[in-house]
C-alpha cells in the first residue's frame, strides 16, 4: 500500500510499504478516506524526536471499515469511523475512568502512559497517512459516525484530535458561561479551543498569534484577534479586560513557541498566561512539551526544559491542567454537535490534497505559509 513515511528531518516521502492487516482478533482494518497533517506531526517532521526513518506518520484518521477480527462485536464492515489519536485498551485503570490518553496497556515504555498512531515515543503503532490502517482494540478505538459522515468528512475528521483537544483545553481551563478566555496560538488547536469556548458561552474570547490569516479565522467566529507582533500580548489582554485579566487561559502552542522578536523561548506562553489570567484563574495547557531526557547525549531532548515563573503562578493562586486530550471521553458529544449543525470545525480547512501531495502539504504547513492552516489528505484520491 502507499503511505507517507518519515525519511529524516524535513524529509517525508510517499512510498510502498507492507499492507496494514488484522494482527489480533480485536483489530479492525480501516480504509483511510481522510487523514490530516497536525502541528504534532511537526515534532517528528522537524527532527525534534527520535522517530525512526521509514515509519508511517499520521494520527488524525477517519475512514471506512473494510475488515474486522473475529473478536470484534460492535463495529461492522462498511461503517464510517473516526479514530481517536490515542490508542487505548478500554479496560485498564485509567481507561475505566475515561482517561484514555493515559492508557496503561498500549504504551511500550512502562514509565509513560498513553499511545498514538505514527508518533515517536508513543508505542510502535503505524500511522494513518496511508491507504489502510490497523486499529487495535477496534470496538473501543473506533467511533462509528452518523449517516452524513461520508459527505461531511471535513467536519467529522476533526473528531480524531483537534476538536476534542481544543475542547479538552477549555475543560482543563474550567471555562464557564460568561467567562473571558485568552488563548495563545491561532493554529488549528487554538482555533478549536476558541470554537469550544464559544460553544461553552464564554463572553469574551481573545486569541494571540501573529499570522494574519490565522487571526482572521479566529475573528470569523467572533474571537478578538491579538497580534503579538504589534505589541505586548500582556498589555493588549489587560486593556481588553480593563486590567482584570482573563478568567481563564489556554496554551495551544507548545515548546516550539517563539517570542515576537523571533528568539526561541519555550516557556514564554506559560509565563504570558500567568500574567494575563486573573489571580485564582485557571490555565489549560495542551501545547506539547517533549520530556527532557537527561541521559541522552542529544541536546535536542533538553528542549523540554522551561523557564517558568512558578513564584508568580503560586502567588496568584492559579491552577493549571496539562496533557494529551482524552479524545474518547468527548467524542460522542462533539460528534453530536457536528451532526446537529451546532459546530462546523471545517471552517479552518485550507487545503485538501491527494496523499501523493503530502510532502508539499507538510512543507507549506511547517513554514506556516500564508493560507496553509489545516491540510487534509485523501489517500483514496
Ligand atoms: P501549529 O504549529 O500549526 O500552531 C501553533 C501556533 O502558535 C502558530 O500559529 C504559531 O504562530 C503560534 N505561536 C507560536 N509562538 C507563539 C507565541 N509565543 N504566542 C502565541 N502564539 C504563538 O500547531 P497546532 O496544530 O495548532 O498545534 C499546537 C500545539 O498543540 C502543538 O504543540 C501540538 O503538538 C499540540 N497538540 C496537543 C494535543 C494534545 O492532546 N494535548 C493534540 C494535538 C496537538
Ligand atoms: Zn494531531
Amino acid at each position: 500500500m502507499k503511505a507517507l513515511v518519515y525519511d529524516g528531518p524535513r524529509e517525508v516521502q510517499v512510498k510502498d510499504v507492507p499492507d496494514a492487516r488484522i494482527e489480533r482478533p480485536t483489530d479492525v482494518l480501516v480504509k483511510i478516506t481522510t487523514t490530516n497533517i497536525c502541528g504534532s506531526d511537526l515534532h517528528m517532521y522537524e527532527g525534534r524526536t527520535d522517530m525512526e526513518t521509514g515509519r508511517v506518520l499520521g494520527h488524525e484518521n477517519m475512514g471506512e471499515v473494510v475488515e474486522v477480527g473475529p473478536g470484534v462485536d460492535k463495529v461492522r464492515v462498511g461503517d464510517m469511523v473516526s479514530l481517536p489519536f490515542n490508542i487505548s485498551c478500554g479496560f485498564c485503570r485509567n481507561c475505566e475512568h475515561g482517561l484514555t490518553a493515559f492508557c496503561l496497556t498500549t504504551p511500550t515504555d512502562p514509565t509513560m502512559a498513553g499511545a498514538a498512531y505514527g508518533f515517536a515515543g508513543m508505542g510502535p503503532y503505524s500511522g494513518g497517512q496511508a491507504e489502510y490502517l490497523r486499529v487495535p482494540y477496534g470496538d473501543h478505538n473506533c467511533l462509528v459516525l452518523p449517516e452524513d459522515a461520508r459527505e461531511r468528512q471535513a467536519d467529522y475528521t476533526m473528531l480524531s484530535d483537534i476538536f476534542p483537544t481544543g475542547w479538552h483545553c477549555t475543560q482543563l481551563a474550567c471555562v464557564q458561561p460568561g467567562d473571558s478566555v485568552v488563548i495563545y496560538g491561532a493554529g488549528p488547536v487554538g482555533l478549536m479551543a476558541a470554537l469550544s469556548a464559544n460553544l461553552k458561552s464564554a463572553s469574551q474570547v481573545m486569541v494571540v498569534d501573529r499570522h494574519p490569516d490565522r487571526l482572521a479565522l479566529a475573528e470569523q467566529i467572533g474571537a478578538i484577534p491579538i497580534d503579538d507582533s504589534k505589541g505586548s500580548p500582556i498589555d493588549q489582554v489587560n486593556q481588553l479586560t480593563n486590567g482584570a485579566g482573563a478568567d481563564s487561559g489556554c496554551e495551544c502552542v507548545g515548546y516550539q513557541a517563539h517570542d515576537p522578536q523571533g528568539t526561541e523561548h519555550p516557556a514564554l506562553t506559560l509565563n504570558n498566561l500567568v500574567d494575563t489570567v486573573k489571580a485564582t484563574g485557571t490555565i489549560g495547557v495542551v501545547g506539547v512539551f517533549i520530556p527532557q531526557d537527561p541521559g541522552s547525549p542529544d541536546q535536542l531532548y533538553r528542549e523540554g526544559e522551561v523557564v517558568f515563573d512558578y513564584g508568580k503562578f503560586w502567588f496568584k493562586g492559579q491552577t493549571m491542567g496539562t496533557g494529551q486530550a482524552n479524545v474518547k471521553a468527548y467524542n460522542r458529544q462533539l460528534s453530536g454537535l457536528i451532526e446537529q449543525g451546532k459546530a462546523k470545525p471545517s471552517w479552518i480547512v485550507s487545503h485538501e490534497l491527494p496523499l501523493d501531495q503530502a510532502p508539499e502539504g507538510y512543507q507549506h504547513f511547517d513554514n506556516r505559509d500564508d493560507g496553509w492552516t489545516k491540510v487534509l489528505l485523501h489517500p483514496d484520491g
